[in-house]
């Protein structure tokens, strides 16, 4: 069986992301070890010019030999580019749906989910809320989950830090082990922990260890520790094997997704089979298209 390539953790691009742009957003950050990372790591992929933001997204999924590319809107704003993106594209792209995470939205949130699931085919739910001063066990969140249930959707959740310069207090919200309230109560619901939970990983691995329906992903590790996600993932193996560790781009520029799967490939402490299943054939499982 040929398996695929996939993308778990990718965000949706506007004309604004260029290399200028990560300067932009970065500056304050020139002597940290991230952006010295990026910032080299960039120098191997050279940019593809293309008509549109779209177009240049596209050649770099190509280049970097991805074969789908989940799409995850941080708004509900950026739930119809993601449906754009995934109508013009929808060999590549899946589309995931950000629900509404205030309280001001709550009068039929159920209604409101399985309207936009059956008419756009969403294909998962990505939650931010922690961004939005709530904790992963918000009471917001268990619509979410029953719509999940009934249609067999998985929910990936931010967990951990969030991108360096973020002015909001996201740590205090996004620890991982609040998950485990609907882990427990939704067992048939797979739950995908983002950036396999860090600071921590290791209440991210015990969930794994304890639920079935727990997976984590190594999104933005790849370029913002990568000493550290070797030490991660040889942890991971010894504890629950790679079969719930999910590859993640989840960079700021498209030239980004090209060098994270670079950086993941030069791993030398993984098996080229290992390799391969954190590379998509987990996620193609997960996510039913293999
Ligand atoms: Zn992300």
């Amino acid at each position: 069986m040929i398996y695929l390539r996939i993308d778990i953790h990718c965000h949706i691009f506007s004309e604004q992301n260029t290399t200028k742009f990560i300067d932009k957003i970065f500056q304050g950050f020139t002597g940290y070890g991230f952006y010295k990372q990026i910032k080299s790591e960039l120098k191997k992929v050279p940019s593809v010019e293309a008509d549109s933001m779209f177009e240049k997204t596209l050649a770099h999924i190509k280049n970097a030999g991805l074969n789908k590319v989940v799409l995850l809107p941080l708004s509900l704003r950026e739930n119809l580019l993601v449906k754009e993106w995934s109508e013009l594209e929808p060999n590549i792209f899946i589309p995931f749906l950000n629900p509404p995470e205030k309280k001001s939205y709550n009068q039929n949130l159920y209604k409101y989910f399985s309207d936009q699931i059956e008419s756009i085919e969403y294909r998962g739910f990505k939650i931010t809320n922690s961004f939005r001063k709530k904790k992963l066990n918000d009471p917001i969140l268990k619509n979410v989950f029953k719509v999940a249930q009934d249609y067999n959707l998985p929910i990936l959740m931010h967990t951990g830090y969030p991108p360096p310069g973020t002015k909001k207090n996201v740590l205090s919200y996004s620890n991982p082990f609040k998950i485990e309230e609907f882990a427990l109560q939704f067992p048939e619901v797979n739950i995908i922990i983002a950036h396999m939970g860090y600071p921590w990983v290791d209440i991210a691995l015990s969930l794994a260890v304890q639920y079935q329906n727990v997976y984590l992903d190594i999104s933005n590790l790849t370029y913002m520790m990568p000493n550290r996600l070797k030490e991660f993932l040889l942890r991971a193996k010894e504890l629950i094997g790679l079969d719930k560790i999910l590859f993640g781009s989840d960079g700021f520029i498209p030239e980004m997704i090209e060098m994270t799967v670079n950086l993941f490939e030069g791993v030398d402490f993984l098996r080229k089979e290992e390799k391969s299943k954190i590379l998509g054939e987990n996620s193609g499982e997960l996510l039913n298209i293999i």
